[in-house]
């Protein structure tokens, strides 16, 4: 089933931190590599720490309380792998197995590879024996479960542990001079693709409040939550609600071919008939003219 109209735009995370590296040299930043934050204490001659360090950020592990933390964990069990092939743009592929189904989510990201994204219920993964196999014995199994879509090509592995997608979230953006922005502050779930586009956003919004109330931090710090929360807000809750439709994608899978696109359409809950008659005017009228 092929669907008109959904945008896709993609870059390699590497040729992305380049670009950003040059960047920063561009204006002036000082880059420090090879160098692990251990504490807070280390940082304490700065006005502002801007805790940029991702979901498992040192910074705010050290004030969980105080930041209003929560953290809850999808049931579904993913693994994330790359492949030499160049897949078109977003594809989802979905296949009964004797274990139960899977469903990989693959997009290239150059002109020769792809991501390649394994996912499954639990008891899915159980049965299949993924509990106690390694990682390459595991890369080898999805292969095996995706060989059609895979052309045989083997999967490329870089630390593809089995995972379950974390939910986590904070009610206060910032304590004291410190500050979270991107993964460090929020999750959303990688299946609307938006986890890279908040953190860079958030920066901006950071950059802009500061701007606005250069003599006042803790001001634009509160600025920064008031502005940004809203947005953030709407975007995570529409990636939970599509996280929400993967972990019931095996009745999905008992819909035809059309009614499962529709499903998968408004698996966020932010699409109408009347958007999605705009910009998937083609799906739509195979959709609406079926009956
Ligand atoms: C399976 C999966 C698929 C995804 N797919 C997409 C996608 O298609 N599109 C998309 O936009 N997003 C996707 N994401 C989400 C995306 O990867 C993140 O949202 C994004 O990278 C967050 O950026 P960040 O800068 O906040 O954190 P990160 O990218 O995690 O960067 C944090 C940085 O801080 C450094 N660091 C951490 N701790 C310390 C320390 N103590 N001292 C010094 N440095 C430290 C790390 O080395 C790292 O460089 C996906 C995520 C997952 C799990």
């Amino acid at each position: 089933m092929t669907i008109d109209g959904v945008g896709f735009s993609s870059i390699g995370r590497l040729h992305l931190l380049q670009l950003l590296q040059e960047r920063a040299l561009a204006v002036g930043a000082e880059l420090i590599f090879d160098t692990v934050v251990q504490s807070v204490d280390e940082l304490a001659d700065f006005d502002l720490i801007v805790a940029s360090d991702g979901v498992n950020s040192v910074v705010r592990r050290g004030f969980e309380g105080d930041f209003g933390m929560s953290l809850s964990y999808l049931p579904n069990k993913f693994a994330w792998y790359g492949v030499e092939t160049p897949f078109d743009t977003l594809t989802q592929t979905f296949v009964e197995t004797a274990y139960g189904p899977f469903n990989a989510h693959h997009y290239r990201y150059t002109s020769t590879m792809s991501t390649f994204l394994v996912e499954c219920a639990r008891e899915t993964w159980e049965r299949a024996g993924f509990a106690t196999m390694g990682e390459a014995e595991s890369a080898q199994k999805c292969a095996e479960i995706f060989a059609d879509t895979l052309g045989g090509k083997p999967l490329i592995t870089n630390k593809s542990n089995w995972r379950n997608f974390p939910l986590m979230w904070n009610d206060r953006w910032s304590h004291l001079n410190m500050v979270l922005v991107g993964d460090a502050l929020h999750t959303s779930h990688f299946s609307i693709g938006s986890g890279t586009r908040l953190a860079l956003e958030d920066v901006i919004a950071l950059v802009e409040a500061l701007e606005a109330q250069p003599d006042d931090m803790p001001a634009a710090l509160q600025a920064y939550e008031a502005a940004r929360k809203p947005i953030v807000q709407k975007i995570v809750t529409a990636a939970t609600s599509s996280a929400r439709w993967y972990e019931n994608f095996a009745d999905h899978m008992k819909l035809s071919p059309l009614e499962f696109g529709y499903a998968y359409m408004i698996r966020s809950g932010r699409i109408d008939d009347d958007r999605l008659r705009k910009f998937a005017p083609g799906f739509m009228a195979k959709y609406e003219g079926q009956g």
